[in-house]
């Protein structure tokens, strides 16, 4: 199922879709048809998923590419507008859901972060695998899409581990930390509940967590190497 195509009925004219994500070629859908299903990584804030995922989309160009998310959120330091995230205003990005440009969006530390349904679609034309990060309302709301992806939850060994990390990564005021902490703390109860996740990843070791990331992703790499050798 391809959802980016089932939903977009016609290349965007307008809004921050159209700004942003320039010169989309509409190639061919064959290529997403028999693509694997999506991954969306999910987890506290400074559980490792940036970490994990740059990893891998190292590694895997060939094959893997994230979707940009949109987010009102300032950019860190060593962060790139249209790499890391493509950085809006909250007037761009509300007037971009009104015009249904979004797959899924939430309310997050006091901004507003959302997948476009552009992101997915030209990784799908690319005919790479997509991998989407998105905490857990956006998690919830992906489950009512029919992007139908597969859900990967990545967790610290402890809460005080988690805080630990967040500190030292250094990217956070006291608030904005304190708000992280107590959305971590919401996000691992629906991490933990059962059926909620294909897979569960404890960031302790993090070659360990990479590992375990690979391991299960390596049908689905396999097939698109297979796929791209025809
Ligand atoms: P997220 O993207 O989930 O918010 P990050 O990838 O930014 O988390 O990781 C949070 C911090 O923890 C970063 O400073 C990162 O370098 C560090 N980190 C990630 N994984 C590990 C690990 N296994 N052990 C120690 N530090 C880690
Ligand atoms: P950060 O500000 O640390 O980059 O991200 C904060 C949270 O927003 C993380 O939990 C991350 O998974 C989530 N996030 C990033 N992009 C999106 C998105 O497009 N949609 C949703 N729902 N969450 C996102």
């Amino acid at each position: 199922m391809d959802v980016a195509n089932s939903v977009i009925t016609k290349p965007y004219q307008n809004g921050i879709s159209s700004l942003k994500a320039e010169n989309i070629k509409w190639k061919s859908e064959k290529k997403s048809e028999s693509l694997p299903r999506p991954i969306a990584v999910c987890g506290p804030s400074g559980s490792g998923k940036s970490t994990l995922l740059k990893r891998l989309l190292e590694e895997y160009r060939d094959y893997i590419e994230f979707s940009i998310s949109h987010t009102t959120r300032k950019p860190r330091p060593n962060e790139l507008d249209g790499k890391d995230y493509h950085f809006v205003t909250r007037k761009e990005i509300e007037e971009a859901i009104k015009n249904d440009e979004f797959l899924e969006h939430a309310e997050f530390s006091g901004n507003v972060y959302g997948t476009s349904k552009n992101a997915v679609k030209q990784i799908q034309n690319n005919g790479k695998l997509c991998i989407l990060d998105v905490e857990m309302i956006g998690v919830k709301n992906l489950r009512k899409t029919n992007l139908n992806p597969k859900f990967i939850f990545v967790k610290t060994p402890s809460i005080e581990v988690l805080e630990q990390r967040l500190r030292n990564r250094n990217t956070e005021s006291e608030e904005s930390l304190q708000k992280r902490l107590a959305r971590a703390r919401e996000e691992l109860v629906y991490g933990e509940t059962p059926g909620n996740f294909d897979l569960i990843v404890v960031n302790d070791d993090l070659d360990e967590a990479y590992r375990q990331l690979k391991e299960f992703l390596r049908h689905d790499i396999e097939a698109l190497k297979k796929q791209k050798m025809h």
